[in-house]
């Protein structure tokens, strides 16, 4: 080439010369040499044809990629290249070209003289006379193998995987628009699936990754074999592989594919003598019910895979939009409420809780609230649940007990002293750091009474870690010397173990049973039992949920002096409490009861009083409401009502004259007869016939209160 560059310039010396006059000859001598010169020496093949393609002359690149001399080709049609692999319509579209255009080019699959195959750029021009009839043919070509190899092996890297040689996420998402267009075309279903192997880190970390990776490829061939050949199965990376089965006339159909690709992986996989036995959990989901991009639905049979993993490994899982929906809800949720703790959203109230019998107010429970800038003030029962069981659980724990502490390092202050309640979750009490965290605030508030401090446990909570809950309880409370509760008590399982297992001082009876303590015989009945067996196991009992002074009266003649509910005070925020209680009154019917020692008979008395009174309100209320209100009539039924239940009491009571209960009896009946009758007519919407019945049972009341009175003046 260098050679040329110096003969070009001599040339062109040459050929301004020419414009000066000069020479003509001599240089159109050296236009021929040159082109013969470019002819033989340019590394590009050429091969020139007469009219009827029989080759008149090749120059020496021709031979050099093609291996054929000229003696070879001379006088013989450039068909002693033809490989084979083209089709006869592609030379005939060749040749269209070429007498159309004048020229082509393409790449076409040759032969070189030693039968290789090889790849060349070909151009092909007619040469015309000056009649513009064509009198040769001139193919310029070059050897493009090695460019079209490396293509392929690009072609390959972008495509595949390297190690299993699976299609890779590339072509798993050409593949995924070919298959959701088939889909539509025959209106079938297209499973897309997310398969992961179980336990295969370990794997991997036990015997090194040349056994891993031997484990993928044993895999992705195993799977491939229960696939069809139009299904596609990709690598996604690691030991994640991600299917299409398309043409799924049924889900029965995939799960007999999925069950079969299960199988066969869990077959042993024997490498260097060792026996690997891998699972494979895989998650699927139904183009077109779920539809969206190759993403939405990767993601979702990504979350079934995930559920497959919950529910023990080893198996596939269909795809529950309405679950997964439930899931990213709560995710979402949950970082809503991560960052609320970080804006400083929650709040602490305070629901003072009271000795009835004394009238004094010996402490609070405190009480999480979120101030939500956007939803407003949400209660705990909207957003404890979802934290239960999470990370955050533990962080909401450790802020609500700092800040309770804090709270009563404050009243300290303006000495007041009560014991905060703080409500713990069996999650955050079993945490590693509950304890430390306990100890660390008590020395930094080194000035607080700890026994001020009151951790109430739920019961049904306590479950399941009773010993390890039992050890860190009473480290809290022997170490740190904080009190123990047992809240929402008789809702658990297992009260009983709880009572005679925890080290707890206080049982809270849970608020749905006071609620219904004068309506329904079964919770004053479990009230009464709770009350003594706190009595026998010698521990102090509170009622919580006290909404109305009978309540309170019950629970005082049942023996339970202690009381928390709105019948006292509602939860109220913290800078509230100081003036609340300056300004508290004891409840005046509460202090009577003081005077009094009841007995067994006195207690069913004076239940007796207060249930009959309930039933009062709660039939006049119902008759009195709208028909579409809520409200619902008391029990009807004469044998199952608290007062019916009671006078069956009362008649067991030796001390008690049978002829009394006689009376008891005769009036209860009467008023349910009226009463009977009243709804009847309610339910006829009568309102005459109502109203008059109203004031027949008015009388029964006052006459069936009188007997109570007498009752109670001689008892
Ligand atoms: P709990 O510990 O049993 O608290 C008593 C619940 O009853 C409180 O509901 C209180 O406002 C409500 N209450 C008290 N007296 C009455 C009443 O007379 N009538 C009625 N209808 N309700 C009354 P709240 O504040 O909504 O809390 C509900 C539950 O959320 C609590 O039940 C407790 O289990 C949990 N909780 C509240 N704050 C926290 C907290 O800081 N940490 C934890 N782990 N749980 C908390
Ligand atoms: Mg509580
Ligand atoms: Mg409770």
């Amino acid at each position: 080439m260098r050679e040329m560059k110096c003969w070009w310039d001599s040339f062109k010396l040459k050929a301004y010369k020419i414009r000066d006059g000069s020479d003509i000859q001599a240089v159109t001598d050296e236009i021929v040499e040159l082109r013969l010169r470019i002819f033989n020496e340019v590394p590009e093949g050429r091969i020139i044809t007469d009219v009827d393609s029989v080759v008149i002359d090749v120059n020496p690149a021709f031979t050099k990629i093609t291996g054929y001399s000229p003696e070879d080709v001379i006088g013989y049609t450039p068909q002693i290249l033809n490989s084979g692999l083209q089709s006869r319509s592609f030379y005939i579209e060749i040749w269209k070209t070429l007498l159309k255009c004048g020229h082509w080019q393409g790449e076409v699959w040759n032969r070189k003289k030693n039968g290789e195959i090889y790849s060349e750029r070909l151009s092909v021009f007619a040469i015309y006379d000056d009649n513009n009839s064509i009198t040769h043919y001139v193919g310029l070509l070059s050897d493009i193998t090695s460019n079209k190899r490396q293509q392929e092996q690009l072609d390959l890297l972008a495509h595949y995987d390297v190690l299993t040689q699976l299609p890779n996420r590339t072509l798993f998402d050409d593949r995924f628009n070919q298959a959701i267009a088939y889909t539509k075309r025959t209106n079938t279903e297209l499973a897309v699936c997310f398969l992961d192997l179980d336990n295969f880190k370990q794997v991997n970390d036990r015997y090194g990754h040349h056994v891993g990776d031997s484990i993928l490829i044993e895999v992705s061939q195993r799977i491939t074999q229960q696939i069809r050949e139009s299904d596609t199965v990709s690598r996604q990376g690691g030991d994640e592989f991600t299917m299409l089965l398309a043409d799924v006339k049924s889900f029965i159909y995939c799960q007999q594919t999925l069950q079969r690709i299960l199988d066969s992986i869990a077959q042993p996989i024997i490498i260097d003598d060792i026996e690997h036995i891998i699972s494979a959990s895989i998650g699927v989901t139904l183009y077109p019910a779920d539809s969206g991009e190759v993403d939405t639905l990767l993601r979702h049979a990504d979350h079934a895979m995930y559920e497959a993993k919950q529910a023990g490994r080893n198996r596939f899982q269909l795809y529950d939009a309405e679950k997964d929906f439930r899931i990213e809800h709560k995710y979402s949720r949950l970082q809503t409420i991560e960052q609320a703790l970080v804006n400083d959203e929650f709040e602490l109230y305070y629901q003072p809780k009271v000795n009835m019998l004394e009238g004094h107010v010996f402490g609070v429970e405190a009480l999480i609230r979120w101030n939500s800038p956007s939803e407003g003030f949400i209660a705990p029962m909207e957003f404890l649940p979802i934290v239960s069981g999470t990370a955050l659980e533990i962080k909401v724990g450790d802020w609500v007990v700092e800040q309770a502490v804090k709270q009563l390092d404050e009243w300290r202050l303006i000495e007041l002293q009560p014991v905060i309640s703080i409500n713990i979750s069996s999650n955050h009490l079993l945490s590693n750091s509950f304890f430390d965290m306990l100890e660390a605030l008590f020395t930094k508030y080194p000035l607080i009474n700890s026994s001020c401090i009151e951790l109430e446990i739920l019961e049904n909570s306590a479950l399941g870690d009773l010993n390890m809950i039992h050890d860190v309880l009473e480290r809290c409370k022997s170490d740190l010397g904080v009190g123990v509760a047992l809240d929402d008590f008789g809702t658990g399982y297992s009260s009983l173990t709880h009572l005679s297992v925890l080290p707890v001082s206080t049982i809270k009876i849970d608020r749905s049973f006071v609620r219904d303590l004068l309506d329904d015989p079964n919770d004053y009945s479990i009230i009464d039992g709770v009350i003594g067996l706190t009595n026998a196991f010698r521990r102090n009992v509170i009622a919580e949920g006290v909404e109305t002074t009978a309540q309170g009266l019950m629970l005082l003649a049942m023996g339970c002096f202690q009381a928390q509910g709105y019948a006292i005070a509602k939860p109220m925020p913290a800078d509230e409490f100081p003036l609340w209680l300056k300004n508290y009154l004891p409840n005046q019917d509460w202090l009577k009861c003081a005077q009094k020692q009841f007995s067994a008979k006195d207690k069913k008395l004076k239940l007796f009083q207060l249930a009959t009174l309930q039933w009062q309100d709660k039939f006049v209320n119902y008759i009195q409401s709208s028909r579409d209100s809520a409200l619902s009539p008391p029990i009807m039924d004469i044998t199952e009502c608290h007062c019916g239940r009671c006078i069956n009491w009362l008649s067991n009571e030796q001390k008690l004259v049978t002829g009394s209960v006689k009376v008891l009896e005769q009036i209860h009946e009467k008023f349910h007869i009226i009463a009977d009758s009243i709804f009847h007519h309610y339910q006829l919407n009568d309102h005459q016939k109502v109203m008059e019945g109203m004031n027949e049972l008015q009388e029964a009341f006052f006459y069936m209160h009188s007997v109570l009175d007498e009752y109670k003046a001689v008892s």
